[in-house]
């Protein structure tokens, strides 16, 4: 059957096809089996491969020329930063040399988040769209949008065999603990990587308070490191986040990583 849509990057009606949050050549190297069907829980483990994955469903709502066109392009990007450095887990006192295209790497960001957000209906799927313009175009860079690195450290015990950071995760901070000057921060896990991209909500910012929120995320997030969008590389030292630190809060409602821990325990 032949499916007609409006596409959610340019607009235009054309045949959709069904496409993964995450793209595939992304998912190939990180071994992740699309053919795997999907399930309601929020988190997965993917038990041949051992990787602990953000279960999605998918999208069926952009066109085959944006997909295959600049969308693609911006995965290619994010595909050879993953051969670079994203593929490799970084331990507790390293740090790296991290050299990146701040628009590339922003605009990934963003498409992924959106696709997310109109996957799930979450509520940031409206200010996400946004920043369509900027996604496929790249041409006038938005204000205030910050973006974060932490890097997460494999999770060591003696009795154990240590468990890598292992990851492909998306999220979003509830919106209820944001402050008024955000109007959504997305969390995106690549392995060690961990990126935040935090949205500036359209009311008038003043600017102490704006610097202020930005502190108090820094404080929440240690070890985070802003990437500033002149540069073109930055210095990131390991943070002592690790997979059982992360899910540590509300561990007890994930029991697919209580699953993956203990596979990784045995
Ligand atoms: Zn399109």
């Amino acid at each position: 059957m032949v499916n007609m849509k409006k596409c959610a990057y340019c607009g235009n009606d054309s045949v959709s096809t069904r496409e993964h949050i995450f793209p595939k050549s992304l998912l190939n190297r990180k071994n992740i089996d699309t053919k795997e069907k999907y399930n309601d829980k929020r988190v997965r483990y993917i038990r041949k491969a051992g990787k602990i994955f953000d279960g999605e469903p998918t999208i069926n709502d952009v066109c085959g020329s944006c997909n295959g066109g600049v969308l693609s392009r911006l995965d290619a990007y994010t595909c050879q930063l993953y051969d670079n450095f994203l593929y490799k887990f970084v331990n507790k006192g390293e740090s790296v040399i991290f050299e990146y295209n701040f628009d590339m790497l922003t605009r990934w960001l963003l498409k992924v988040s959106y696709n997310s957000a109109r996957a799930n209906n979450q509520f940031d799927s409206g200010i996400l769209s946004n920043y369509i313009e900027y996604i496929i175009k790249g041409k006038t860079r938005p204000d205030r949008i910050n973006v974060f690195v932490q890097l997460f450290i494999p999770y060591v015990e003696k009795s154990i065999e240590d468990i890598p950071p292992d990851f492909l995760r998306i999220a979003a901070v509830a919106p209820a603990t944001l402050p008024d000057e955000f109007a959504s921060i997305r969390i995106i896990g690549i392995n060690s990587y961990c990126f935040y991209i935090v949205i500036p909500s359209k009311i008038k910012i003043d600017r102490r308070r704006w610097r202020n929120s930005i502190d108090v995320f820094k404080k929440n997030v240690i070890g985070s490191k802003r990437l500033n969008p002149n540069y073109k590389k930055i210095r990131l030292f390991a943070s002592k986040e690790n997979i059982v630190s992360s899910y540590g809060k509300n561990i007890e409602h994930n029991p697919e990583i209580i699953t993956a821990l203990n596979n990784y325990f045995k």
